[in-house]
């Protein structure tokens, strides 16, 4: 179904429309992942046909600067030369061996060097699989079946981790769609996030039957809201007291925030972590690993069972290897810089038209709320009023700038965004900052 929207001024992308009718023809609402359909925002997605540096370029044969970077993996942005070569050189000797390889080694080196408390890790295809396997090796150490997770806080479509509903104090978690049962989601406890004091009353509720608390490192999935100081560290207490792992999930922050994650830059030292997006250099790659005595449970060292035909792939694990070794000092400097620099502007915008707004930062990640009020938690970043986002987008859209086609998410730049394709979005923001002043519920 098509969502009408009104812009002021127009523009069309027929090619992307035919090919979204096409899609939606032979795949549910059109695409592959549920975001990528607009349904938040309104209007034709536009099909990508090839990207270069920061830019898209769309079917309609029009260029934009990409401020979504694939939801965050393509941090060298796109078509990088080197991990396009190393790619090449994967390919040309196979594609797939079902096999060890030496590249997964590298890999999984690569991992181990950077981040401290990672002493294992195991390579799988998704983050989804990632943070499934993570809970499953937790419960299966600890013994134990409950989770703990928070409210606004995405680990992928894990059926137990589907459930975000409620707020106040250990809500059972209620499952979020059709297709996960109350089994599924009735040993998962949702809590609202910064809030160390409904974590305390769930394990005091609970005694003995909580496995793990899994929690984004600094959330970016109901737009970037990051941890309260002590947070992350009090849960990590917490768990330790109890006898209970703590989780860190880093698909989003891992090796984008900087060259340790989030774990650089807090510091708190999680039992187990997972990670995806950037280390796969654009392909399907992604990881879960932590302290060894724990990995030791995973089969075939020990009896977790978890396994995947694909896991460690060669061309995913080559273009994730050349990427990580990319991502020096410098180029961490790069993006943060250009964040910075974004940042400035799009508040400069957005207060020059007198609209009421919260940039939110995370290391290099961040995103804006249009609301006069700080963002700590889901029900107050569903607060926001996400009308003026719709506005805004739409007018960047038209304009050449790819946001995140959703108030809740976070944006994303790369070491390739350099002053030209700044000052495209700076030319952007002052028409876009006018459309979410004008925006009318
Ligand atoms: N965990 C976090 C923090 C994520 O942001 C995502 C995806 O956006 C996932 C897990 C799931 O990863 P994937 O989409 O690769 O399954």
């Amino acid at each position: 179904m098509q969502v009408r929207i009104t812009v002021s001024f127009p523009y069309e992308a027929p090619v992307s429309q035919s090919l979204f009718e096409r899609a939606s023809a032979v795949t549910p609402g059109g695409v592959n992942s549920p975001v990528r359909a607009f349904r938040a925002v309104g209007g034709t997605p536009r099909f990508m046909v090839s990207g270069a540096g920061p830019y898209l370029t769309d079917a309609d044969g029009r260029e934009y600067v990409d401020l979504v970077c694939s939801w965050g993996p393509m941090i060298l942005g796109h078509s990088h030369p080197e991990v396009i070569a190393a790619v090449q050189d994967a390919v040309s000797r196979g594609t797939s061996f079902g096999t060890p390889g030496a590249g997964e080694v590298e890999l999984a080196e690569e991992i181990v060097a950077r981040i401290e408390p990672v002493e294992q890790v195991r390579l799988v295809s998704s983050g989804t699989e990632a943070t499934m396997s993570a809970i499953r090796l937790a419960r299966g150490f600890t013994g134990r079946p409950k989770v703990v997770k928070f409210a606004g806080c995405y680990h992928g479509h894990v059926d137990a981790l589907l459930a975000a509903a409620g707020s106040g104090v250990a809500t059972f978690g209620l499952p979020d769609t059709p297709g996960v049962t109350g089994a599924q989601a009735g040993d998962t406890i949702v809590l609202p996030y910064n809030d160390l004091e409904a974590v305390r009353t769930a394990f005091t509720a609970h005694p003995g039957e909580i496995a793990c608390v899994i929690t984004e490192a600094s959330p970016g999935n109901m737009g970037v809201v990051p941890p309260l100081p002590g947070f992350n560290q009090g849960l990590k207490d917490i768990c330790s007291d109890n006898g209970a792992l703590y989780i860190s999930d880093e698909v989003m922050t891992g090796f984008r925030v900087s060259k340790s994650g989030w774990y650089g830059i807090d510091g708190v030292r999680p039992d187990l972590m997972t990670f995806g997006k950037v280390m796969g250099g654009g392909f399907p790659a992604a990881a879960f690993g932590g302290r060894a005595d724990v990995m030791a449970h995973l089969a075939p060292a020990g009896p977790v069972y978890q396994a995947g035909t694909l896991s460690g792939n060669p061309i995913a694990t080559a273009a994730g290897v050349a990427q990580l070794r990319l991502l020096d000092d410098a180029a961490y400097e790069k993006v943060d810089a250009v964040s910075a620099e974004l940042r400035a502007l799009v508040t400069e915008a957005l207060a020059k038209e007198g609209v009421a707004h919260r940039l939110q930062v995370a290391g290099n990640m961040f995103s804006v709320f249009f609301t006069g009020a700080d963002v700590t938690n889901y029900d107050e970043a569903k607060a926001q009023e996400s009308f003026r986002f719709t506005a805004f987008f739409h007018s960047m859209l038209a304009q050449g700038v790819y946001l995140p086609p959703s108030a809740f998410e976070s944006w994303f730049v790369s070491t390739a965004h350099d002053t030209q394709a700044v000052e495209r979005i700076a030319a952007a923001l002052p028409a876009a900052a006018r459309a979410a002043a004008e925006a009318t519920e």
